[in-house]
């Protein structure tokens, strides 16, 4: 029987019929919607919401289900910590202070699973200069505490005076409290990238591939020598021309090019510029060396962006976070949370901590393993329906009542 032009009741069932293709669907009440994106989404695998759209649409119809199915789809739990990002990630890539002066700022970091060298040491510490790239490394033990802060005081400190921001990541021992309260003594600023981001420390992780690669052409008979040769190969590091500055982390330096053992045999000539005219070219090679930095950035940070979208977290927001666990395997989620934003740190960091208060977490992330996540709110279907709607349906299904009452006393 005919209700209102464009529904029916059919079997007991109210029936929308769709005007243009002359076809009917369900009409779903507010109470069976949430039941019905169940079927026809979490139970069929959840497919993506165009294809959970095209299931409902084959039967169903409810005011705005467009809407809600996108909604839910979008805030499914499981999908949203399985699966990758097709998105850019966030966090444009960030400018580091770009010091005209010699050890301004150091940058810090270890390369670990060297050979075995005769102290025992299996690991490196490398030490970099931001304004010149002139790089200090030695033989370290295992992420030791004291092996950093000895090798700041001595190599240095005690010869290239005190740094003004020493940057480091990734090893468990650089954070350390004994790195903290070594820095506040000597009052040196500390800036502290979070593990798993590629943007960070990325002037010194150059330097360790630099190192590790003469390292293996030059030891490759006695590799558990790489200590007895790593003075030649920081020598031939430190005495080349740079990319980034253009210049040897050598001259900018020390304003001259060394004489090497090899000229002996070869033949040179000693720089005879007089002494003032070589200060002007040094100072004048410095700033040429920083504006050569900055251009070179500005080129990686647009090949970078390109890749990447800005963020605007506040504290609240929730999140989830790309964190790779112990005893993860191929079904783990790929991200773990939700979490909530504490507060920014820095440009692209952010404190993070866990919802409840029993499980207390806190933890320094970048933003590029962040994803924002959003949280299914059970009166946000009922919302998104219109006033006119509702009445509609409230109407409706009144006379869906009454019709099963007649039905009765016929
Ligand atoms: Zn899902």
């Amino acid at each position: 029987m005919s209700i209102i032009s464009n529904y029916n009741i059919d079997n007991n069932t109210l029936v929308r019929v769709k005007e243009k293709s002359k076809s009917f669907a369900v009409a779903i009440s507010k109470a069976m919607r949430e039941q019905t994106l169940i079927a026809c989404y979490d139970d069929v695998g959840h497919m993506d919401a165009k294809k959970t759209l095209h299931n409902l649409e084959q039967l169903y119809w409810w005011p705005n289900m467009q809407k809600d199915c996108k909604n839910y789809v979008r805030s499914c739990h499981k999908c949203q910590v399985v699966n990758h990002r097709t998105a850019n990630a966030y966090g444009l890539l960030q400018q580091l202070p770009i010091p005209t002066t010699p050890w301004e700022i150091v940058s810090a970091d270890h390369v670990i699973c060297l050979p075995q060298i005769r102290s025992g040491n299996t690991n490196m510490l490398v030490l970099i200069d931001h304004a010149t790239r002139y790089v200090v490394a030695t033989p370290s033990a295992p992420l030791g505490v004291h092996s950093v802060t000895d090798a700041l005081y001595h190599n240095i400190i005690l010869r290239y005076g005190l740094p003004s921001m020493y940057i480091s990541d990734r090893g468990t021992a650089f954070p350390a409290r004994h790195t903290q309260h070594f820095l506040q003594k000597y009052g040196v600023t500390q800036s502290m990238t979070p593990p798993y981001s590629q943007q960070a420390n990325s002037i010194v992780e150059r330097a360790n591939g630099i190192i590790v690669s003469t390292l293996k052409k030059l030891t490759d008979k006695n590799p558990d020598k790489w200590d007895e040769l790593l003075p030649n190969a920081l020598l031939a590091i430190n005495t080349t021309k740079q990319n980034s500055t253009k210049k040897s982390p050598f001259y900018l330096l020390f304003g001259y090019e060394p004489r090497l053992p090899r000229e002996l045999h070869i033949g040179s000539f000693i720089d005879d510029t007089p002494r003032e005219d070589q200060l002007n070219l040094l100072i004048l090679a410095r700033a040429e060396a920083a504006n050569n930095v900055y251009e070179a950035h500005l080129e990686n940070k647009h090949r970078f962006d390109l890749h990447r979208k800005s963020h605007s977290f506040k504290a609240g927001d929730l999140v989830l976070y790309d964190w790779p666990k112990q005893g993860d395997h191929k079904l783990s989620p790929i991200f773990k949370g939700p979490f909530v934003i504490a507060r920014p740190v820095g440009a692209v960091c952010y404190e993070i901590k866990s919802r409840t208060l029993q499980n207390k977490f806190i933890k320094v992330v970048h933003v590029q393993h962040r994803r924002s996540y959003f949280k299914r709110d059970a009166d946000d279907m009922q919302n998104n329906t219109s006033y006119g709607e509702n009445e509609k349906m409230i109407h409706l299904q009144k006379i869906r009542i009454q019709q099963k009452i007649i039905k009765k006393f016929l």
